[in-house]
């Protein structure tokens, strides 16, 4: 939406939250008198920013403190108050976010300096004290990333590169997939711009030939559904640029990426997601080895959906995503999804999920805890955190992140402390392998464990990818 204006604004919070309105009003006014004055680099009024980052928040349905916050996040920064005059006028919850967005926007992931470092240090541990900060940051840089334009080239390449390695990653983890699939596409517009021309025009063709074979099948499927009683949403989804740019760079050609189209098909309840499963099956064909259950087996970003792809009419191929309504909240918002799905206080709900379903959180604070050095605590997290990912299953089928490099020493530590001091071997889908085998997406480890070895050898610390494993192995050989 372009030129938003308070009333936009306004109207989004009401549809949701009319006890919030009087508040954001507030804020608004607030914050206009104190950036009275200042001018983006478009020419607009300054007040627009914080007013577009409010209505990207009031959009996944935030809190009236979030919102709150949202619109004064650069007050702290660019006028002259302080955190106390904003807890004052408002609350402590606002003040604390305000301020833990300006600390955000003092950092540089690309600087070696001391001073970034210990900044970034802070932003990252932000998340463990109050995830709506990283929210807010978000919603800021995706209005900024969408303005890029009006900066200067060196700028755009900068501001890039920066939200591709930190802050769509930030946006996976915690499942907000609207904002991350948005920010990829942004980036890779102004870091490969000849590029990103070239798959958009391309994808635009393909969506124009393939579209009546596919709102055929939407029609149908519909129908399907309806005539036995399942109630259901249809909506059709491309794949977005990046998500193709980065297929294209494995090798694949755009005629084999059999998830360029998909359907996103919800439903009531669980029980319907696998009796509409059944029914398309027998509709179309399925294509047999790309049927993925993350209902049962959620993704560790906790998204939920079943996946399959099938054979449509002339010759394409398209993806299902069946799920329930929920599971639909959660796919596109993440975490943030409990502000509409939550019944209690949204905040405390989020922090607890964080704390025992998210697994990169648990590395974040394991990290926090080794690394008393910030460059050395910063590299590790780009290291382990911000690069590439790889998941893997239990025996049990259960799902686990591991970053790239990663050996079964470092999955049977990530399993527990206990499975990692006793250790003896490994078996990857069925055959045994040495301790330093490096694991790959999907592969089914066995860890074998004897209560009698004297734990891990010395120089498995080195064969050891993470920073957790490295680091128990270390204390154990002390002892
Ligand atoms: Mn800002």
């Amino acid at each position: 939406m372009d030129n938003i204006v308070l009333n936009d604004l306004i109207k989004k919070v009401a549809e949701y939250n009319i006890e919030a309105v009087e508040t954001v009003k507030k804020a608004y006014d607030y914050a206009k008198k104190l950036h009275d004055g200042q001018v983006r680099q478009s020419g607009e009024p300054y007040i627009t920013h914080p007013l577009n980052v409010a209505y990207i928040l009031a959009d996944m349905h935030a809190d009236m403190d979030t919102l709150c916050a949202g619109l004064l996040h650069d007050t702290l920064e660019d006028t002259n108050i302080i955190k106390k005059d904003i807890e004052y006028d408002f609350n402590k919850d606002v003040a604390n976010l305000v301020d833990g967005v300006t600390k955000i926007s003092k950092m540089n992931f690309s600087s070696k300096q001391d001073q970034n470092m210990a900044n970034t240090r802070k932003i990252i541990t932000s998340i463990t004290e109050d995830v709506r900060i990283i929210i807010i940051k978000l919603a800021d840089r995706l209005h900024n990333m969408r303005t890029l334009q009006f900066k200067s080239e060196f700028k755009q390449k900068e501001n890039a590169l920066e939200t591709m390695e930190i802050f769509a990653p930030l946006a996976y983890y915690i499942g907000a997939y609207r904002i991350k699939s948005e920010l990829e596409d942004l980036s890779l517009r102004y870091l490969k711009p000849d590029m990103y021309k070239k798959i958009e025009e391309k994808k635009i063709k393909l969506e124009e030939e393939s579209n009546k074979c596919l709102q055929e099948m939407l029609f149908k499927i519909h129908t399907l559904l309806n005539d036995n009683k399942i109630p259901n949403e249809i909506k059709l989804r491309t794949k977005n640029i990046y998500g193709i740019y980065k297929r294209l760079n494995e090798g694949q050609r755009l005629s084999d990426i059999h998830d360029l189209f998909a359907l996103k098909i919800m439903v009531d309840k669980i029980a319907n997601c696998y009796n509409a499963l059944g029914l398309i099956h027998d509709l179309y064909h399925p294509i047999n080895n790309k049927f993925k259950d993350y209902i049962c087996n959620p993704k560790t970003n906790m998204y939920r959906s079943l996946h399959s792809t099938l054979f449509g009419p002339a010759a394409i191929t398209v993806q299902t995503q069946i799920r329930t309504f929920d599971m639909d909240k959660i796919a596109s918002f993440g975490l943030t999804a409990y502000w509409d799905i939550a019944k209690g206080n949204a905040r405390d709900i989020m922090q607890k999920d964080l704390k025992e379903k998210f697994q990169f959180f648990k590395s974040l604070i394991e990290m926090n805890s080794i690394f008393g050095d910030n460059q050395e605590f910063v590299n590790q997290v780009k290291r382990e955190l911000f690069s590439d990912r790889i998941y893997v299953y239990t025996t049990k089928g259960e799902i686990i992140e591991l970053p790239k490099g990663a050996t079964p020493i470092d999955f049977a530590y990530k399993l527990s402390t206990d499975i990692g001091n006793t250790m003896v071997g490994a078996f990857v889908n069925d055959e045994y392998v040495p301790v330093d085998y490096v694991l790959k997406n999907k592969d089914r480890v066995r860890i074998v464990t004897d209560e009698l070895s004297f734990g891990p050898r010395e120089e498995w610390a080195e064969k050891a990818h993470t920073s957790y494993a490295k680091k128990m192995i270390k204390e154990l050989i002390n002892k």
